[in-house]
């Protein structure tokens, strides 16, 4: 497979993101880390969901059977990795720990996918509510966003698309009861663009986008893309 140019030259060692042995990799990561992280890319995807599946590789872009009998409101979803260990130790730093210097590496593999969709008239971060917002200090999504936006240089259409319901970690409930605890929480005012691609760190069911996906389509949006970094297998 062909390899992702993902960092830029550094001059200076410092430890990888990964394993934290002293690396000069562009990435931020170890030689070896860095093979294991591009073999992780490029995997065919369900279009309609980002599940990593076989059929989507032959003759391009067929749907997983799940999507076959059941679409989703956004209009296509691409993932770059799968949810695995090294995606989420990377994600937990950023997170959890603020280490930003995992953000070049993050944009620039979930900018792998995206090249060759169709281009969106504005990125929309998947909003965090502003209690978990405060606690955090920042939104994930939107520092993604942004990088992403920056490189393709897009627009961030971030005003008017909020979170109004904090819905806690939904990874525990059942589809069904996400559907209702999402129902109501989030809202979109103002002008909308008429594509747009929300960009998420983590897509887990696609619920969350699922709904804001519907709330954007009833303010006016016509075509949602979903952009994640890492798609829980
Ligand atoms: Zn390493
Ligand atoms: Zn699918």
């Amino acid at each position: 497979m062909e390899r992702i140019p993902l960092g830029r030259r550094r001059w200076f060692a410092a430890p990888c993101h990964l394993c934290n042995q002293d690396t000069l990799g562009s990435t931020g990561l170890c030689p070896s880390c860095e093979n294991e992280w591009q073999a992780l890319l490029g995997w065919p995807r369900c279009p309609g969901c980002a599940t990593a599946h076989a059929g989507a590789g032959l003759g391009g872009g067929e749907r997983c059977g799940q999507c076959a009998v059941r679409a989703r409101p956004f209009d296509r979803a691409v993932a770059a990795v799968d949810l695995d260990p090294s995606a989420r130790h990377l994600l937990h730093r950023l997170k959890y720990h603020q280490d930003f210097s995992t953000l070049p590496l993050l944009v620039a593999t979930l900018l792998a996918p995206v090249n060759g969709e169709a281009a969106p008239d504005a990125v929309v971060p998947m909003p965090l509510h502003p209690s978990r917002r405060r606690q955090r200090g920042f939104n994930q999504a939107e520092l993604l966003a942004r990088g992403v936006a920056r490189s393709l240089r897009l627009p961030v259409h971030d005003r008017g698309v909020r979170r109004v319901r904090d819905t806690g970690s939904l990874t525990d409930l059942a589809a069904a009861s996400r559907r209702r605890v999402l129902k109501g929480a989030f809202v979109a005012d103002g002008a909308l663009p008429a594509h747009v691609a929300i960009v998420d760190d983590v897509m887990t069911t696609g619920s969350s986008a699922a709904a804001l996906t519907r709330v954007l389509k009833e303010a006016g949006v016509e075509r949602v893309d979903v952009w994640t970094l890492a798609r829980t297998p």
